[in-house]
C-alpha cells in the first residue's frame, strides 16, 4: 500500500545511525537468511535486522524435504550440511507414506533448524549481507518512492534505515504484519498439542500412536532424553496464553496412555496449535512478506520451515530485478500469485492431516479408506510430490509442456568436457538457456548478464529427451521448452527476464 503510513512506539533515547541500503530484511529467520543471500548473490545491498542476539538454539523443526534439498544443491550448500541421516518413510496425518520420488533427495533429511540456519547465515553474510542482531524493528513506513523503517538497538540506540523494499521476514507473530494491519484472514485454533523434553523417565517408545482417548508420540534420544508429545480427542484448547506447565502435559499423558511420568524433570515444554491463516496478499507496495510472516500453519511434516525457504527463493531473484531496474512488468507481483497459491495448497494438506491425526474416533473410517488408496502407486506419488514440494508448477504461460512451469529434473550432464549436474548449472543465480544434444538458440548479447545460454550433453536417459532446448528461471522452474518457436522464447525471455 504505497503512502501508507505506519508506526509503532516511540523509540528510546539512545546512539542514532541512519542506514542507507537497497532491501531491509526483517528477522534472520530461515527465509529472511536465504532471500539475504540470494539477494547479495546478485549484488544487491540487503541490511538484515534481527532481534536476538545471537544464534537461536531452540529447538524447533528438524526436517528438509526433497525440493528444499534441490534449491539448496542449486545454491552448492549440500555439503555444508554434512551427512544428515535421511528417512524416506513419511506419513499423511500419521498413515504411513513412502516418499521416493524421481530426485537425487527423496525422503525426510533430518537436520536441526540451528544447522540449516548457520549454514544459511553463513552463506549470505559471505556474499555480504549486513547482519544487524540485537535490532528490533518498530516502525515501518512506505513513502510510495521508497520504505523508511526504524528500529532500536543495543543500549537503547536507534538506527533508522532507507530502501527500496522491505521483507518482513519476522515469522509467526512478524511485527510488520501488525504495523500494517494486513488482513490475515483464516481459522482459529481448534486443537493443540503438548509437547515436553523430559529427562530419568523409561516409557515405551510411541510413533504417532492413536489410542481411545487421544495421540501419542514418545520417542527417546541417545542421551536418554524422551520427547512426549500429547493430545486428547475433544479436548478444547487450553486458556491461558504461553507454554503449558508439565503438571498439565503429564496429567494428559496419564489418561491418554496410563503412565505416569510426573517423576521426570522436564527439560523444554512447548505446544503448537492447528491455528490456520494466509495474509491475503503477500506484497503490499514496497513491502512483502515471506515465510512465517505470511502463512500461520501446524508444523505437521515439517512442511513449514521448507515452506518459509522456497518463499524466500521464490522471491529472492525477482525483488533483485526490481532493484536493480530489469524487472519486467508484473515480475514482482508474481511472487504474491504463485507463492499465495503454493501456502494454500500446503495449507489445505495441513488442514486435512490435522483432522486425520487429531480428529476423535470419527475419522477413523476416512482413514481406513485412505491407508487403502495410498496403496496405489499413482495416490502415493501424488501425496509424496505434494509434503516434498515438487509438484509445484506455477502458470508461467506458453504451450501446454508437461515441463512448464515445473521445477528442471535433475540431470547428470556433460558440458564440453566436464561432467555435471543441471544443479550445477544454476549456481550462478542467472537464468538459463540449455540447449540439450545441441546448441541453443541464439539470445540477444546484452541479456547475457542474466541468462547463461549453455550447450550439455544428458549422460543418461533423460526426462527431456525429445526437448532440444529449456529456458529456466533462477529459481529452477522451466518457463519455455521447445525448438523451433523463436518467437515463444522471445516471449518467455520478455516475461520473465526484460528487455535487453
Ligand atoms: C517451538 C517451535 C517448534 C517448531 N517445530 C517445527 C517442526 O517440528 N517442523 C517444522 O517444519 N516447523 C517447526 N516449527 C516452525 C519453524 O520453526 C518455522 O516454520 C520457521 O522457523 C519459519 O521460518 P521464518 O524464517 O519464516 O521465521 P522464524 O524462524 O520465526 O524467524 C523470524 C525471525 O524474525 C525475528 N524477529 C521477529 N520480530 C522481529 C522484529 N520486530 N525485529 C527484528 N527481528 C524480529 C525473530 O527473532 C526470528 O529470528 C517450529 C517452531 C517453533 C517456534
Amino acid at each position: 500500500m504505497a503512502g501508507a503510513h505506519t508506526h509503532g512506539p516511540t523509540p528510546q533515547a539512545g546512539p542514532a545511525e541512519t542506514v542507507d541500503t537497497q532491501v531491509i530484511v526483517v528477522g534472520a529467520g530461515p527465509a529472511g537468511l536465504l532471500l539475504a543471500g540470494e539477494l547479495a548473490l546478485r549484488g544487491i545491498q540487503v541490511t538484515l535486522l534481527e532481534r536476538r542476539h545471537g544464534p537461536d538454539t531452540a529447538s524447533r523443526a528438524s526436517t528438509l524435504h526433497a525440493r528444499t534439498m534441490e534449491v539448496l544443491d542449486s545454491r552448492g550448500l549440500l555439503a555444508d550440511l554434512g551427512s544428515p541421516p535421511c528417512e524416506v518413510r513419511g506419513h499423511f496425518g500419521g498413515i504411513p507414506l513412502d516418499l521416493t520420488l524421481p530426485t537425487p533427495y527423496p525422503g525426510q533429511w533430518k537436520v536441526a533448524q540451528t544447522r540449516t540456519e548457520s549454514v544459511l547465515e553463513e552463506w549470505a553474510l559471505g556474499l555480504g549481507a549486513d547482519l544487524r542482531c540485537g535490532h528490533t524493528l518498530h516502525t515501518v513506513d512506505d513513502r510510495g518512492s521508497h520504505v523508511e523503517a526504524a528500529a532500536t538497538g543495543r543500549r537503547g540506540g536507534r538506527l533508522t534505515l532507507r530502501a527500496a523494499y522491505l521483507v518482513a521476514c519476522d515469522g509467526q507473530d512478524s511485527t510488520v504484519r501488525r504495523l500494517m494491519g494486513a488482513a490475515f484472514p483464516g481459522t482459529p485454533a481448534a486443537r493443540e498439542l503438548l509437547r515436553a523434553d523430559v529427562d530419568g523417565i523409561d516409557i515405551p517408545t510411541r510413533r504417532f500412536e492413536r489410542l481411545p482417548g487421544g495421540f501419542a508420540v514418545a520417542a527417546r534420544n541417545p542421551a536418554g532424553i524422551t520427547r512426549v508429545m500429547v493430545h486428547e480427542f475433544g479436548a478444547e484448547v487450553r486458556q491461558h496464553a504461553g507454554n503449558p506447565h508439565f503438571e498439565e502435559i503429564a496429567a494428559a499423558w496419564k489418561r491418554v496412555t496410563g503412565e505416569d511420568i510426573t517423576g521426570g524433570t522436564p527439560l523444554w515444554v512447548n505446544h503448537f496449535d492447528d491455528e490456520n491463516r494466509l495474509l491475503a496478499r503477500y506484497r503490499h507496495g514496497r513491502i512483502l512478506f515471506a515465510g512465517d510472516a505470511a502463512h500461520r500453519q501446524m508444523p505437521i511434516g515439517g512442511q513449514a520451515l521448507n515452506l518459509a525457504l522456497q518463499d524466500a527463493h521464490n522471491l529472492g531473484f525477482k525483488l533483485a530485478a526490481a532493484v536493480d531496474g530489469t524487472a519486467p512488468a508484473g515480475l514482482l507481483d508474481s511472487y504474491d500469485s504463485e507463492r499465495r497459491a503454493v501456502g494454500a495448497a500446503v495449507l489445505a494438506n495441513i488442514r486435512a492431516q490435522a483432522l486425520l491425526l487429531l480428529g476423535g474416533p470419527e475419522v477413523e473410517p476416512l482413514r481406513t479408506v485412505l491407508a487403502e488408496l495410498i496403496a496405489y502407486d499413482d495416490v502415493r506419488t501424488r501425496l509424496a510430490a505434494m509434503i516434498s514440494g515438487l509438484d509445484i508448477r506455477y502458470d508461467v504461460g506458453g504451450p501446454e509442456h508437461p515441463l512448464g512451469g515445473a521445477r528442471l529434473p535433475h540431470l547428470g550432464l556433460r558440458v564440453a568436457d566436464i561432467v555435471c549436474t543441471t544443479a550445477d548449472l544454476l549456481r550462478s543465480g542467472r537464468g538459463l538457456l540449455l540447449g540439450l544434444g545441441g546448441p541453443p538458440p541464439p539470445l540477444h548479447a546484452h541479456l547475457a548478464d542474466r541468462i547463461d545460454s549453455v550447450t550439455a550433453h544428458p549422460v543418461h536417459a533423460s526426462p527431456l529427451a525429445g526437448t532440444p532446448a529449456v529456458l529456466v528461471r533462477p529459481d529452477g522452474h522451466v518457463v519455455w521448452t521447445g525448438g523451433g518457436d523463436g518467437e515463444g522464447l522471445a516471449r518467455a525471455v520478455a516475461r520473465w527476464f526484460g528487455s535487453p
